[in-house]
């Protein structure tokens, strides 16, 4: 074995590190140890299997080309795998220990391969809360996942803001990428898309983005709601998706609504994306909420007790991403100000995010008084005797909304209202649910009192 030159190593990563990201760099490329040179081969180490067919997968030019710079144009490439397992450690709990197909003992690679590019770290499986809302989503993208381009294709997932899209096709990406390490996996925003295409034009290199896209045997497009009305890309896109759909490639798709309300998208492609499987994400139910905030309170650096997860969980109701930023909050400010964690600092922490209604309990007397304004009467009006209309209507409003904005009983709203028999109460809120089925111009006031109520 010809003894390298230590300058002629140093050199060789200046050489390679100036071509990359620092990410890249110290994910993937910084790890290689060099081996040996021998007949013009020069040899080099991965830390890990999974690692080595990364590299070679993506970096394996630049990593020749630095190599013929620095150790000659004749020089050879041959990059080894240390022993270890294929799979990036803690990923794969539920595989056999065998199914790398290595035979090498599981011992740790001596550095773990970082995020995949593009994806964020903990967008995987494992960190995703399954529950009746998103349960079904979710063992699709599992099953994509595990069989790509088998039944499943494509894939479209849609659902509201901050209610787990992106974490799922990045769960995806990443599970696809430990799973089946050979499949050229891509993860891309709608909009990146969308610039990449217009680069190709500007720089007349459209064969080259086809060339690209057309690679790949899984595809994840996040947010195709960015594509409506974009004739020239949706044409584009339309042969992409034609020619992976053929070759038995992987389509993945999330959306703000279903395919059928992308009004401006052409026939031809809205069908496209109704020709495999197509699954909503719905808002997460309040122990879903829970079991996500509790999963993100184990990593916060101060204890979050019970009764402010469950006050969290219980205002936040339907976008995750502000489930997990009203947790953040509180958890900032306790570090801040050194305070320990309780229900009243969340509630006052929080205030300006969480509705008032939900923290402000509604009283009787706030009802009395928006009901009073809203009909044009006084709060003795509505507490008196009399059954004149409109004031009558207006009381049984107010009796009906009593109903639902508290936990009053029937008795307790009667003792309101001047002494009421609670039956009366009860033929009154009978009365407004009966008519606001009927009667637009009572539905809308009714309506109105209730959000003003809540959110006030
Ligand atoms: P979307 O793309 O639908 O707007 P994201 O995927 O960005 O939503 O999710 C918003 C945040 O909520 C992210 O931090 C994500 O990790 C988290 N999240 C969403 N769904 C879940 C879930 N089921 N379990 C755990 N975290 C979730
Ligand atoms: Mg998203």
């Amino acid at each position: 074995m010809e003894a390298h030159s230590p300058a002629e190593w140093d050199q060789f990563r200046r050489t390679l590190r100036g071509q990359v990201t620092p990410i890249t760099w110290q994910t993937w490329l910084e790890g290689l140890q060099p081996g040996s040179i021998q007949n013009g081969v020069v040899s080099l180490l991965a830390p890990s299997e999974f690692h080595l067919r990364w590299v070679n997968h993506k970096y394996r030019p630049l990593v020749e080309s630095a190599v013929t710079s620095v150790f000659g144009p004749d020089a050879r490439l041959v990059i080894d795998a240390r022993s270890g397992p294929a799979f990036p450690e803690g990923e794969e709990e539920d595989e056999e220990p065998d199914a790398s197909g290595d035979v090498e003992p599981p011992s740790p690679p001596a550095a773990r391969p970082g995020p995949l590019p593009g994806l964020v770290a903990k967008y995987t499986f494992e960190n995703f809360v399954v529950g009746p809302s998103n349960r079904f989503a979710h063992a699709a993208a599992m099953a994509v996942a595990e069989q790509p381009g088998g039944h499943y294709n494509p894939l479209f997932i849609y659902a509201g803001a901050g209610l787990g899209k992106t974490h799922l096709l990045q769960a995806i990406a990443h599970h696809v990428t430990t799973l089946h390490p050979r499949l050229a996996v891509h993860y891309t925003t709608s909009e990146a898309f969308f610039n990449d295409f217009i680069d190709g034009i500007r720089r007349k290199r459209m064969d080259e983005f086809k060339a690209r896209y057309r690679g790949f045997d899984v595809l994840l497009l996040d947010d195709v709601q960015f594509l409506e009305g974009k004739e020239q890309l949706l044409e584009e896109f339309f042969h992409t998706f034609n020619a992976l759909h053929d070759h038995g490639k992987q389509l993945v798709f999330s959306c703000d609504r279903p395919p059928r309300s992308l009004v401006t998208l052409e026939d031809r492609l809205r069908s496209r994306f109704d020709w495999g499987l197509t699954t909503d994400i719905q808002p997460p139910d309040v122990e879903t909420r829970l079991a996500i905030l509790r999963r993100n309170a184990s990593y916060a650096p101060s204890a979050v007790p019970a009764d402010v997860l469950q006050f969290i969980a219980e205002r936040v109701v339907d976008n995750i991403r502000e489930l997990e930023g009203a947790l953040t909050r509180v958890t900032a400010y306790a570090a801040l100000t050194h305070q320990r964690i309780d229900l009243e600092m969340a509630g006052d922490v929080l205030q300006d995010l969480v509705p008032a209604t939900r923290h402000t309990p509604i009283t009787p007397g706030r009802i009395l008084s928006a009901v009073a304004g809203a009909f044009d009467v006084t709060i003795p009006d509505l507490e008196g005797p009399s059954r004149r209309q409109p004031l009558a209507r207006a009381r049984q409003v107010a009796m009906y909304l009593c109903r639902q904005l508290t936990d009053l009983s029937l008795p307790r709203i009667a003792l309101l209202f001047g002494g009421r028999d609670h039956t009366t109460v009860l033929h009154g809120i009978n009365n407004v649910q009966r008519l606001i089925q009927s009667d637009k111009a009572l539905f809308d006031s009714v309506t109105a009192l209730l959000q003003s109520l809540r959110t006030t």
